[in-house]
């Protein structure tokens, strides 16, 4: 089998993690012959060479004035026409980069080199005859070649052994790939960023307090979380004809308009069709009427279809927006980049204006307790302790049938009927603690409790990334300099052993 896999040199001169997972699962492929693609300037050929020791051949590097610039759609366009040419039976690419941060290229590039789409795989379980890969969120999927997946961090890349050679890497511009250069680039990027700024989002000041206080403040986050999900700051002028995939983004969507259409993925979707089959129908329905604005949420299924309706209709798509504004004529999209560390303000060039918007993610807990490296010695405690309020929970609203009994409460935290989940640092998750599908963070997921209680965790802004929308944080850490203190509303400086007894 050919395997393409599609790699990025990110801003910081580094392979993207994600992409060196790609790569890795390409290699353990039964008799595959690997292929790497990449865009990018001329320096990615030594990184491109470097990787061809551990197993590929042939590097193929588009690079080109032409493609300098480029916005998703527009990479996702000249990365196309290299794969048509290649013609693999299977590309591999990662989520996402993590300097862009969108996850939009490989759902992009599967519609336009013709191939079907699996998203976020977490296992491939078979290659022979079908494609069946485990999917973090969207179960197993199984579908006919050449297909497209995307992999989540699911894998160490190898060392090359000292022996290995090196390969080769060709260089391709734009006309080696037959590329409409109206198409590459600045000039084939429907999407600007206008500005950015220090992105601020997510401090909160810290209020100490001592270990015995905690179940109070629990009690309190959950109670805040019912006036929590407040509707955005409002603009003046307001624009028409906007659309929304499913309530979601309704939030999101009053903040710039009053004119808003909410469509049913239902209507487009059956069980059983694919997202590309949803993608068809949608951007079909949507050149038909026009609407100005199309807002998604942020659940896998959307980060996939999007970008696939966005392919389709050609127009520009802005990923993870925290905020959007409107002078009645212009949309503005506002969304973190470069590991949250900046917000960059975004326009679109071409109608219908798309963005995907940070919404509530469902399926974790209501109150997650995180567990960092410095949490080792309480991962027991913690796994007991959840799972017995968790069984209790499902007893006491008659999911099962069972004689489990109220957990002891030793000092008096109430929150018995409130759903709880575990989850990790990358840290935790590499020391394998707990595993990869509990990791928060750029790498893992996001996620937004109404109480977010970080037991021993730094608050290095990867981890920040996927944390920072939960209702109210609480850090257990025995080092006040430590940076998730500033992320925090509540603070305990001690010892995860000495306060993890106040939990029950
Ligand atoms: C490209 C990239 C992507 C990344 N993606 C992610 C991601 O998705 N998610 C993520 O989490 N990280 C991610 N990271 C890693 C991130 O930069 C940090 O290294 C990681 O979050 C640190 O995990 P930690 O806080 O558990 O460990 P450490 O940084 O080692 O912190 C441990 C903390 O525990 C405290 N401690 C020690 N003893 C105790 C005790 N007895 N009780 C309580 N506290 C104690 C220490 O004071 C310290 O603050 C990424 C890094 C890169 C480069």
């Amino acid at each position: 089998m050919r395997v393409l896999v599609c790699v990025k040199r990110t801003a910081d001169g580094e392979l993207n993690p994600f992409d060196a997972c790609a790569y890795e699962a390409a290699l353990q492929i039964p008799d595959s012959e690997v292929i790497l693609l990449s865009m990018g300037p001329d320096k990615t050929e030594e990184m491109l060479l470097d990787l061809t020791r551990l197993g590929a051949k042939e590097a193929y590097l588009l690079c080109d004035n032409a493609f300098a610039g480029a916005d998703t759609l527009a990479t996702a366009y000249a990365l196309s026409c290299a794969v048509k040419k290649l013609s693999p039976d299977l590309v591999i690419c990662g989520r996402q980069t993590v300097d862009g941060d969108t996850a939009q290229t490989g759902p992009s590039l599967s519609v336009m080199a013709g191939l079907t789409l699996i998203p976020n795989v977490m296992k491939i379980l078979r290659t022979e005859g079908k494609l069946i890969c485990e999917t973090r969120e969207l179960g197993e999927k199984t579908v006919d070649y050449p297909a497209l997946i995307t992999v989540e961090r699911i894998n160490r890349l190898r060392l090359p052994s000292i022996r290995s050679k090196k390969g080769t890497v060709i260089h391709w511009t734009a006309e080696d790939i037959d590329a409409d250069k109206q198409k590459c680039g600045l000039k084939g990027s429907p999407t600007r960023v206008l500005a950015s700024f220090p992105n601020k989002e997510g401090k909160r000041k810290c209020k100490w307090i001592e270990a015995r206080e905690l179940p109070a403040v629990i009690e309190e986050g959950l109670a805040k979380e019912k006036t929590r999900l407040q509707p955005a700051k409002k603009s003046n002028a307001l624009l028409k004809d906007i659309w929304i995939v499913g309530e979601g983004p309704r939030l999101f969507a009053e903040s710039i308009s009053e004119d808003i259409t909410v469509i049913e993925k239902e209507r487009f979707w059956q069980k059983g069709d694919t997202c590309l089959d949803f993608a068809l129908k949608f951007a079909e329905y949507a050149r038909e009427r026009q609407p100005k604005v199309i807002l998604w949420a942020s659940d896998a299924w959307s980060k996939a279809a999007a970008p696939q309706v966005a392919a389709l209709l050609q127009t520009g798509l802005c990923a993870d927006c925290t905020a959007l504004e409107t002078d009645g004529e212009e949309l503005f999209m506002y969304r973190p980049a470069f590991s949250g560390n900046i917000v960059a303000k975004i326009v679109c060039m071409t109608e219908p204006r798309m963005a995907t918007v940070r919404t509530a993610r469902k399926g974790s807990g209501e109150i997650i307790c995180a567990l960092g490296k410095g949490a080792q010695n309480v991962l027991a405690d913690v796994q007991t302790l959840v799972q017995k309020r968790n069984a209790w929970n499902a007893e006491k609203n008659g999911v099962t049938a069972g004689k489990t009994g109220p957990p002891e409460r030793k000092h008096g935290v109430t929150a018995e009927t409130a759903r709880w989940d575990i989850a990790a640092s990358r840290m935790a998750v590499d020391a394998e603690m707990l595993p990869y599908d509990k990791q928060v963070g750029l790498t893992g997921k996001s996620v937004n409790p109404a109480v977010y209680i970080a037991v021993g965790i730094s608050g290095a802004v990867h981890h920040i990334a996927g944390m920072k929308q939960s209702g109210t944080v609480i850090a257990i850490n025995p080092d006040r300099e430590a940076p998730i203190f500033d992320y925090a509303d509540y603070g305990i400086a001690g010892k995860a052993e000495e306060v993890i007894g106040y939990l029950q």
